[in-house]
């Protein structure tokens, strides 16, 4: 019997395994569904409310006692109440003293209190130990296990041992601490879950910016113009022609402002003669958002080819077609082939097709789960050398759009060039200006600059 016993013994959740109880103040949302997930990770778990009357939605195998009581019986604490709410925890200090308080909580506004929530639950029980955790994780992913994008949780606090008590649970949890040192962290994990797509609010405002400019100048150029000139109403071009003048002129120049800091950058590098001096905060914040940029050039170009895929069933294009043919018919005469405007066009769409195809590339190879495969050669390969054939097949496409009128006087309304010319002023500065840096003059010492070379050593021997 003994022996059976014992084997029972070491399989039995009341041996060495057990865990400790953990207490959760607050019985809402976020308190339940983290409950729920430790008591299938095997914590008892014990709550403490305003109120102890059983409720379906709280986890059976959980207790519900009031705040003082449920604290007694565990040494951690889950704060599960919103921070406007924490005041009444002052009458709690002598009993909440030596124990370890986590704080979840989160903020509406960024930078909401001159200090973190985390920070101001240790003023309040000065005895307590204050670990910061969980705010990142929602109640939702909790609750459905749909945890793979949050998957982190940032933990800080300056006890030691409180930290670690609160990163063992995360783990039992399945889920992976990141300790980011002292409670001075709280304020800037606080911020985490409020901030907004932050690389994307550059490519995204520059692009709302540019899709406005380029849509008046196109208004005004192909529909106000014939209007006032030939009296002709042109106002349909707003729903497909000017969409697809705009869509490839941002595709250009977004894709141009990806490579565009990288020849900054070189040109200042050579300038100072080193690499250890930091980018103005400018560029290194265009630098950190090129990807996204790269991603609405990506949805531009995409928007231009559908566009152009419905060129051959919009009414216009069949009224323009068929009246040409009738013309002719009635002239009894046929136009003949005209080569050289055969090989533009055909050059002009295969220079159009090889350059999206390299644009999705790009795209695809930016994906983590494809450059995460890939070694940093050759991420840099497809991101720089192809990303730059990308950027010449594309400016090669636009230049050969204009065909013949391209730079002609004739193109000009109210001295306005048409507007795929002003989307070739970007690539052409990056092109011109990073086949200058490939001279050996200047790709010699920008090479051992980026090596680690000084001009002017700051600290010679
Ligand atoms: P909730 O559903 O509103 O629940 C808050 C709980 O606090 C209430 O159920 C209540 O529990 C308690 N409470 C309310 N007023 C109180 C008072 N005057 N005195 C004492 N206790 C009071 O909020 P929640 O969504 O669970 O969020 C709780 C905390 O978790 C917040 O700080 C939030 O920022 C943070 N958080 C939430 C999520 C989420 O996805 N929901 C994610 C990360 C972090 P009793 O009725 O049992 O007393």
């Amino acid at each position: 019997m003994n022996k059976n016993s014992s084997n029972i013994m070491a399989l039995s959740p009341t041996t060495s395994n057990k865990r400790e109880t953990v207490c959760i103040f607050g019985t809402g949302d976020f308190g339940r569904a983290l409950g729920h997930k430790m008591i299938q990770s095997g914590y008892p778990v014990v709550y403490g409310s305003r109120s102890t009357q059983a409720s379906s939605l709280i986890p059976k195998d959980a207790e519900v006692l009031s705040h003082a009581e449920a604290a007694q019986k565990a040494s951690i604490i889950i704060i599960a109440i919103q921070r406007q709410h924490y005041n009444f925890l002052t009458s709690l200090a002598e009993i909440l003293h030596g124990k370890v308080l986590v704080d979840i909580s989160n903020n509406v506004k960024l930078n909401q209190y001159p200090e973190s929530n985390a920070e101001y639950l240790a003023q309040l029980v000065p005895g307590a130990k204050v670990v910061k955790a969980f705010n990142t994780v929602s109640a939702w992913a909790l609750q459905s296990g749909t945890l793979d994008a949050s998957r982190q949780v940032f933990v800080c606090g300056d006890d030691m041992e409180a930290k670690q008590m609160v990163m063992d649970i995360v783990r039992a949890l399945g889920l992976t601490p990141l300790d980011h040192g002292s409670l001075l962290a709280a304020q800037e994990i606080e911020n985490y879950p409020l901030q907004l797509f932050p690389m994307w609010k550059f490519p995204i405002l520059l692009s709302f910016g540019l899709v406005a400019f380029f849509f008046f100048y196109c208004l005004i150029r192909d529909v106000i113009y014939p209007y006032v000139y030939e009296n002709k109403d042109f106002s349909f071009f707003i729903a497909i022609s000017i969409p697809n003048r705009i869509c490839p002129i941002l595709a250009l120049t977004l894709l141009a402002l990806v490579y565009l800091p990288g020849v900054l950058a070189a040109i200042i590098q050579l300038y100072r003669g080193t690499k250890y001096r930091r980018f103005p905060d400018w560029l290194d914040k265009w630098m950190l958002c090129r990807k996204q940029l790269g991603l609405v050039a990506l949805a531009f170009a995409s928007l231009h080819v559908l566009y152009t895929l419905i060129i051959p069933i919009r009414s216009f294009v069949r009224w323009r077609i068929s009246s040409q043919i009738v013309s002719q018919a009635l002239s009894n005469k046929t136009e003949p082939l005209n080569n050289t405007d055969a090989w533009l066009s055909d050059s002009y769409l295969a220079l159009g097709i090889l350059g999206f195809f390299l644009f999705v590339l790009l795209g695809i190879t930016s994906l983590p789960s494809v450059s995460n495969n890939v070694n940093w050669r050759e991420f840099r390969f497809v991101q720089s050398k192809l990303g730059y054939l990308t950027l010449i097949l594309c400016t090669a496409h636009t230049m050969v759009y204009g065909g013949k009128w391209f730079l002609s006087p004739s193109s000009y309304r109210w001295y306005l060039p048409s507007a795929y010319m002003l989307s070739l002023i970007v690539p052409c500065i990056v092109l011109v200006v990073k086949f200058v840096l490939i001279f050996p003059c200047l790709d010699k010492p920008l090479t051992q600059i980026r090596q680690g070379w000084e001009r002017n050593p700051q600290y010679s021997e």
